[in-house]
């Protein structure tokens, strides 16, 4: 289990990390939560593109390259669980960090997630200190994992 860590530190962890220079791509229905996330990880000075469904998801991943995707799991016209199996399939973003972001707390769903091929995973709705920690965690073992 990992040391407790401050909002403040994982932020400045995640500056050391380089995210401020990262393409970031949010996917969800939720336009409060778009707002949140964006405003996070713009204030982080990474650069953010976002989208209201998969559809519009896989859209911009024809134009753009994300260092990260935020993925929000349930979704019109194409769900994030239908959004991530394309994700792995297209050999630009098969090795692409992928978070879930979704209301369902359920133990169950965390490992459908693991099995559909996220990398990590955000409850919603999230607080800044939890939102940060999701990302922090998953950049870490991505650093981690070198890849
Ligand atoms: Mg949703």
């Amino acid at each position: 289990m990992a040391e407790k860590r401050s909002t403040k530190e994982m932020l400045q962890a995640l500056q050391s990390q380089g995210v401020q220079d990262w393409v970031v791509l949010i996917v969800d229905d939720d336009p409060d939560n778009l707002e949140l996330a964006c405003f996070i990880l713009t204030w982080q000075q990474a650069t953010v593109h976002t989208a209201l469904d998969g559809q519009e998801g896989l859209e911009l991943l024809q134009k753009i390259k994300p260092n990260l995707i935020l993925l929000d799991l349930s979704m019109p016209n194409l769900d994030g669980w239908a959004m991530i199996e394309q994700i792995r399939n297209m050999p630009h973003t098969a090795q692409t960090p992928v978070i879930a972001l979704t209301a369902h707390a359920m133990e169950t769903d965390r490992y459908r997630a693991e099995n559909a091929g996220f990398d990590g995973y955000i409850t919603k709705p999230f607080r800044i200190s939890g939102f940060v920690g999701g990302i922090y965690d998953c950049v870490s073992r991505t650093m981690s994992a070198g890849v």
